[in-house]
């Protein structure tokens, strides 16, 4: 079972096919656009919370960083007058420390996760989607960003005219994901958000070719004509699609073969551009998480 997920949306969806599939047998191919260094250390946001969920130790009220986790050293760092860009608890930081740790000794960040992972029992196999770096850049009213600095920083409220993500030209899915792909024939796409989760992945070199030849399932993030949570819509609108299951339809294009949709969602089934099916795809809670999955097991 292959997933690719961004930090949030998927990972709820992969909260409830835990419960249905063993770890062993998921793989997680996991965004990598939003990495950003955080006070000296290397942070993988969408792969730190897939991880802390396999590991169990994820804040699932937040949906980042670790349960209980403590603030001492942003704190600290907040009183020598040091804002950092992302809220770091300590627990959480050990995690990117020893990441940055294995990636300065020449570990590539697939090889730190596969460390991590062991390091922490998890079963399931988490790729992250490349090695390269790379950097999600939004241009707004108020000047161009780093994407933390727009949605953490300046809490996503400044106009987005376009999303850029510098590196992508260049970066190509790991050998590991490529192998992960041969092996399977069947491919979901979690709710996650089309442009900067879904949209890098499907990005990398020779991705779209890839997915075109398997079985690709989408869950929208969008209902109606707005995300559960996160900026997906004005990023997708910035980006020039609809902001609508529809919009991320469009985004997603020839490599889908069937999307599910919220049961609520109003829009019109015959303007999709393809198969679509309808589904309470509002995850609030672990049961509604696997009703879902169990539907996705069953559609594949
Ligand atoms: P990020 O990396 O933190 O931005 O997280 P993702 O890209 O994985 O997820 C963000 C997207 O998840 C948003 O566009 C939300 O609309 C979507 N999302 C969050 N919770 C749910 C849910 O319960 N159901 C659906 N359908 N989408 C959700």
């Amino acid at each position: 079972m292959i997933i690719l997920s961004g930090g949030t949306g998927t990972p709820k969806l992969i909260r409830g096919l835990r419960k249905l599939v063993a770890d062993e047998d998921i793989t997680v191919i996991v965004n990598t656009a939003e990495d950003i260094a955080v006070s000296g250390n290397f942070v993988s946001p969408d792969v730190d919370t897939v991880l802390y969920l396999f590991s169990g130790t994820l804040d699932t009220s937040k949906w980042w960083g670790i349960e209980n986790d403590t603030f001492h050293t942003n704190k600290a760092l907040q009183r020598l007058g040091f804002n950092e860009k992302l809220m770091l608890g300590d627990a959480d930081r050990a995690t990117c420390i020893l990441r940055s740790e294995l990636m300065r000794k020449g570990e590539s960040l697939t090889e730190a996760t596969q460390q991590l992972s062991s390091r922490l029992g998890i079963k399931a196999s988490i790729l992250p989607m490349c090695d390269e770096k790379m950097n999600t850049m939004v241009n707004t009213q108020q000047g161009r960003m780093h994407f933390q600095d727009f949605w953490v920083g300046a809490h996503g409220e400044p106009e987005v005219l376009d999303v850029r993500i510098s590196g992508i030209e260049t970066a190509k899915p790991t050998k590991q994901v490529l192998a992960a792909l041969e092996s399977e024939d069947n491919v979901i796409i979690g709710p996650s958000n089309p442009i900067t989760s879904i949209g890098p992945i499907l990005a990398l070199k020779g991705m779209r070719d890839i997915l075109k030849k398997k079985k690709v399932l989408a869950i929208s993030p969008i209902i109606g004509n707005a995300p559960v949570s996160g900026p997906a819509g004005k990023l997708m609108k910035a980006a020039g699609f609809p902001v609508s299951s529809i919009g991320v339809a469009e985004c997603y294009g020839d490599i889908l073969d069937v999307m599910v949709i919220d049961e609520r969602d109003t829009v019109d089934e015959n303007d999709f551009p393809g198969n679509v099916v309808k589904y309470d795809t509002l995850m609030t809670s672990v049961e509604k998480s696997k009703a879902l999955a169990r539907f996705v097991l069953e559609i594949l």
